[in-house]
């Protein structure tokens, strides 16, 4: 019913709440009568790969499974290769299902399948996340391996794969499809990376965005580092957008309009209500800690798209630099090839700053409702610790463009108006469309020293940990927006990997989303 979109998500993991806590009361008395023998459909291994820690939609995925049969071994997140196909080995898997959220892990998921390839492995591979697609599954992983390799959209597929997989009816022609599928949409993309002109990159920054250097937003109010190790959740709670709430758990549409939904309505309004009810556990019981860090710098912009933060006013020391890409595309229009550094002014009295946040708690929570069969809820709260990180980033900037910076003091925006970012200034995240290199937030980590001011820690692939975490810049020129910076050419990598200190292979190890070559 799910994989036809005739039951939701939260349906599914609620019954499978029910089974699970069945099962694990009937199990003892099963166990004596068992005469052996495995009545699943068959065995899947599940793991987030090396230097990510996201797994809701890991876990989703996982609990969709087992309601349809499957036996599920779980092996978490940020595990390696070598544990991977040694798990694998051991429990004689029929798949493998890797899970990712950041692009850094599409990477890790080429690795594997090399590594899988290279020691001829034969198990079945079943792959999703944010960041992973069907073209990258294609054009990446799929000429690595020899085995069946899939891309699975979202937790409803999961199950469609997985049985075409294991059935020997339907494996060799749903294998042999979806190849063919893939090789079409590999040649579909090189043709299109072909078509891509590019500027050269001294004519992409000749055509930069402009702004007025003369009229720059004033100094902050509150210079350098700031710590906040214990921001009250009841704060957050007006902060927070409810829309990805929802999509969370599968039911797409906006936030108050889903509630009405002839559809979805009905779930839409349990989970809300179970939302704000656990919301209120977390409150009275202070399951949860926010925390945060922010710094404001004087900054200026460089002629080859960094900004240089200093220490002090007389910007004589240079503390660090964080580089940024300009869109290298020809748009053939008037429109500017941009890049952040734009939104910094080149000389004179401006500024920069940068935040992290996190919520901490939802781990051990989660795992004590796991303890108890408890899915539904250690789902749930995870999704809540990420929507509250989100909110302690959305109140964060209020109060720097009201207070610590100070360049707003007199907005006053709805919370509708804020979700939709109609105020002053942006705050762009390193692994997202303007600065989608992840190493950035290692600069960022070091100027804010934010390991040790909030505990908040960056895997090898720059996963902020705890999952529910939150960085970004903070640019408050009024001419500053967000933007993607798309594919750029082979010009514009050597350039960065000579300002970031980097060999042109590591830089387009980090770049390889946006390699247009
Ligand atoms: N209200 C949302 C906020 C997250 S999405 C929520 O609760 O989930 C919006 C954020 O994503 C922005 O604040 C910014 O940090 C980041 N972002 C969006 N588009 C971006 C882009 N093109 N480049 C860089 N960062 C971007």
């Amino acid at each position: 019913l799910f994989g036809d979109g005739r039951m939701f998500l939260p349906q599914v993991v609620k019954s499978a709440r029910v089974m699970k806590k069945a099962v694990a009361w009937l199990m003892p008395f099963i166990e004596k009568e068992k005469a052996g023998g495995n009545a699943s459909n068959g065995k899947v291994l599940m793991a987030t790969v090396k230097g990510d820690v996201h797994d809701i939609g890991k876990n989703i995925v996982g609990i969709v499974l087992q309601c349809n049969n499957f036996e599920v071994i779980d092996i978490g997140v940020m595990v390696p290769a070598t544990t991977i196909l040694e798990e694998a080995q051991k429990h004689n898997v029929d798949i493998i299902g890797l899970s990712g959220l950041i692009t850094p892990s599409l990477d890790e998921m080429v690795h594997i399948a090399k590594e899988m390839k290279r020691l001829d492995r034969t198990t079945p591979i079943m792959l999703g996340g944010a960041t992973t697609s069907k073209a990258h599954t294609a054009v990446k992983i799929l000429p690595e391996y020899d085995e069946p390799i899939i891309w699975v959209k979202d937790a409803s597929r999961a199950v469609g794969v997985a049985q075409n997989l294991i059935s020997e009816v339907n494996r060799d022609s749903f294998v042999k499809d979806t190849r063919e599928e893939y090789e079409k949409v590999r040649l579909l993309h090189e043709g299109r990376n072909r078509q891509t002109e590019f500027l050269s990159l001294a004519n992409a920054r000749a055509n930069c965005v402009k702004i007025d250097e003369g009229h720059i937003p004033p100094a902050p109010n509150s210079p350098g580092v700031s710590v906040f190790d214990d921001v009250p959740i009841s704060e957050l709670r007006d902060y927070i957008d409810w829309t990805p709430f929802f999509s969370a758990w599968q039911l797409n549409g906006a936030y108050p309009r889903i509630l009405d939904d002839a559809k979805k309505g009905e779930e839409a309004r349990k989970i809300f209500a179970d939302a704000q009810s656990m919301l209120d556990s977390i409150i009275a019981e202070k399951w949860f800690t926010a925390k945060a860090v922010i710094g404001l710098f004087p900054a200026n912009a460089t002629d080859d798209d960094s900004v240089i933060v200093y220490s002090d006013e007389t910007r004589t020391s240079e503390v660090t630099r964080f580089h940024f890409l300009r869109q290298q595309q020809d748009k053939k229009d008037s429109r500017a090839n941009l890049c952040l550094a734009d939104f910094v002014a080149h000389s004179g009295a401006d500024h920069m700053g940068g935040f992290a946040v996190s919520i901490f708690g939802a781990e051990a929570k989660a795992v004590e409702f796991q303890k108890d069969h408890d899915d539904y809820h250690a789902i749930m709260v995870k999704v809540l610790a990420d929507r509250l990180a989100e909110a302690l980033a959305e109140k964060m900037h209020l109060d720097v463009r009201k207070t610590h910076w100070g360049y707003s003091e007199t907005e006053s925006l709805s919370s509708e108006e804020m979700v939709r970012e109609k105020y002053q200034g942006i705050r762009p995240a390193a692994g997202y469309p303007a600065c989608p290199e992840h190493t950035e937030k290692g600069t960022l980590w070091q100027l804010l020293d934010a390991e040790t001011n909030i505990g908040t820690s960056l895997t090898e692939s720059y996963a902020m940990y705890p999952a529910a975490s939150v960085s970004g810049l903070y640019f408050a020129s009024p001419e500053a927006k967000y933007f993607t910076v798309g594919n750029i050419n082979r010009e514009q990598v050597e350039d960065y990997a000579r300002r970031k200190g980097m060999s042109v292979e590591e830089a387009e190890r980090w770049l390889q989303p946006n390699l247009g070559y």
